[in-house]
C-alpha cells in the first residue's frame, strides 16, 4: 500500500469487529459478509461471526468510502453558512470519507498555523477526513505566492493549492507557483475564469441569457485559461487540475493535453452533468454558480468525457450560502450549490441505472481517481483484505425525493429540491468506525 506523501496525524482506527453482512463489492456477484478488524478488511467472504458491531446491508452495493477533491465548508469565517462539523455530516451521508476544503475561507488558508487547525478539527469530529487545500497566493490576491513548503510540510500536509473562487489570471505568476510546485510534487488546482471576459456575469453567455436580460459568462473565458494552464504545465512539468470542467471546448482541451502527455487532470460537478441555463427561466438564485449552467452539448460532452476517461473524476463543489445570499435577486445572489449529500444519486441515477456505466466506474470516478490526483493514501483503494475499511454502502433501488430541509449542511440551496432519486447511500464507514447509517450519524468524537 502506497504510503506517500504521508497525510497528517489520523484519528484512531475503530478498535474491534464490524461485520457487514450481505454487501455486494463493487455491485457484482452475491451477497458476502465482510469483516473488518481494528480498521482494516480482513475477510471478504466471512462465515457468520460475533462482532461488536454488525451491519446488515440487504445486498446493498460496497463501494471504497468517496473521495471530493472540491468541497467549501466555509469554516473559519463564516461559521453561520456551514462548519466543518456540518460539512463532515453532510459528507458522510453521502458516502464520504474524505474531502478536500476549498482555501477561500476567512482568513484565507495561506499559513499552516489555519490549515493545521482546519486538519486538527476534522480529526477531531472524525467523521470524514477534511483536508485543507492551501491558496496559492496570499489572501487570494492573485500576486504573491503562499509558502508552499511549509504548508506541506505542516502539520496538516497539505497537498493541493487552489485560489478557487478566483483565477490565478497573472500568467507569470502561474508559472512561477508551477515551477515552486515542482519541486515539492503538489497540485495546483486552477478555477478557470479569465476575469477580464467575466465582469459583472452571472449566466451563461447564449440565448437564455440574452432573452432574460442577464449578463453572459463566455465560455472563452474558461478555455483560454484551460489551454494557457496546459502549455504552462507542459513547460515547466507540475501536476496542473482543472476545477469544474463546464464547457464542450474545455474537453477538447483537457483531451488534447492528454494526448500529448500534459500533467493536466479534469473534475466535473454533478451540476455541471445533470442542469442546464433552461434553469434560469425562473430567475431563482439557487441556480446561480460558477461556472454557470450551460447548454446541452456541453452537459452532452462532458458526460461523454467522464465516461471516456478525458475528464477524470467527479467533485462536488459544495457550496453553501445562506438564505439571504440566495433568495434574492438573481444577479445578487452569491454563486454555489449544495452537492455532498446527493452526489452520488445523481451520478448512479443517470450512469448506472440508465446503463451507461457500471459501479466499477463509480468507485473509479468517484473515489478512486480523485485519491490517485491527490495522492491520498489510504482512501480509494481496492475492496480487499489489508486495506483500511474507508467504505459505503449503497442502496441501488429506492425512492426518495431530496430537500434542502432534511439536509445536514448548514444552507439550503439545494439545485435538486423536490427531485426524486433511485439510489442512495445508505452507510459509510471511516476506519471501521460507522459514521453514518440509515439515517443516523455518529455523534461527533469532540
Ligand atoms: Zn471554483
Amino acid at each position: 500500500m502506497t504510503t506517500y506523501p504521508e497525510t497528517g496525524l489520523l484519528a484512531e482506527s475503530e478498535p474491534g469487529i464490524l461485520l457487514i453482512r450481505n454487501a455486494r463489492p463493487y455491485g457484482e456477484g452475491d451477497g458476502q459478509h465482510v469483516l473488518i478488524k481494528d480498521g482494516i478488511i480482513v475477510e471478504l467472504d466471512a462465515g457468520e461471526v460475533s462482532a461488536d458491531r454488525i451491519i446488515d446491508a440487504d445486498g446493498h452495493v460496497l463501494l471504497p468510502g468517496l473521495v471530493d477533491m472540491h468541497v467549501h465548508l466555509r469554516e473559519p469565517g463564516r461559521e453561520d453558512t456551514e462548519t466543518i462539523a456540518t460539512g463532515s455530516a453532510a459528507a458522510a451521508v453521502g458516502g464520504f470519507t474524505a474531502v478536500f476544503t476549498m482555501a477561500n475561507t476567512s482568513p484565507t488558508v495561506d499559513q499552516p498555523i489555519i490549515a493545521e487547525g482546519i486538519w486538527a478539527k476534522g480529526q477531531r469530529i472524525n467523521l470524514c477526513d477534511v483536508h485543507p487545500v492551501g491558496s496559492i497566493t496570499k489572501g487570494l490576491a492573485g500576486k504573491e505566492l503562499t509558502e508552499f513548503g511549509m504548508m506541506a510540510r505542516s502539520d496538516a500536509r497539505v497537498r493541493m493549492f487552489s485560489d478557487d473562487g478566483k483565477c490565478v489570471d497573472n500568467p507569470l505568476v502561474m508559472r512561477r507557483a508551477l515551477e515552486y510546485a515542482k519541486g515539492l510534487d503538489v497540485l495546483l488546482a486552477q478555477h478557470c475564469e479569465e476575469p477580464r471576459l467575466t465582469e459583472g456575469a452571472v449566466a451563461h453567455e447564449g440565448a437564455v441569457a440574452a432573452r432574460l436580460g442577464l449578463r453572459g459568462w463566455p465560455r472563452a473565458a474558461e478555455e483560454s485559461i484551460v489551454i494557457r494552464d496546459a502549455l504552462l504545465a507542459r513547460d515547466y512539468g507540475s501536476r496542473t487540475h482543472i476545477c469544474h470542467a463546464s464547457t464542450e471546448g474545455t474537453v477538447q482541451l483537457v483531451e488534447w493535453a492528454k494526448e500529448h502527455n500534459i500533467p493536466l487532470t479534469a473534475e466535473v460537478t454533478p451540476h455541471h452533468l445533470l442542469l442546464t441555463d433552461k434553469r434560469l427561466e425562473t430567475y431563482d438564485g439557487v441556480n446561480r454558480v460558477n461556472p454557470p449552467l450551460r447548454e446541452d452539448r456541453d452537459v452532452q460532452a462532458l458526460r461523454q468525457a467522464l465516461l471516456d476517461g478525458i475528464i477524470d473524476c467527479v467533485a462536488t463543489d459544495h457550496a453553501p450560502h445562506g438564505s439571504e445570499e440566495k433568495c434574492c435577486e438573481f444577479d445578487h445572489a452569491r454563486p454555489g450549490m449544495l452537492g455532498l449529500e446527493t452526489s452520488l444519486a445523481v451520478i448512479a441515477d443517470n450512469f448506472v441505472r440508465t446503463g451507461l456505466a457500471n459501479w466499477r466506474w463509480v468507485a473509479k470516478v468517484m473515489s478512486e481517481k480523485p485519491a490517485e490526483i491527490t495522492r491520498l493514501p489510504g482512501h480509494g483503494r481496492p475492496l480487499a483484505v489489508g486495506e483500511p475499511a474507508n467504505l459505503c454502502l449503497v442502496d441501488p433501488d429506492c425512492s426518495w425525493t431530496s430537500y434542502g430541509k432534511d439536509t445536514q449542511s448548514k444552507a439550503v440551496n439545494n439545485p435538486y429540491e423536490g427531485m426524486d432519486f433511485h439510489t442512495k447511500v445508505s452507510a459509510t464507514i471511516l476506519r471501521g468506525r460507522v459514521t453514518y447509517q440509515e439515517g443516523t450519524i455518529s455523534a461527533p468524537r469532540a
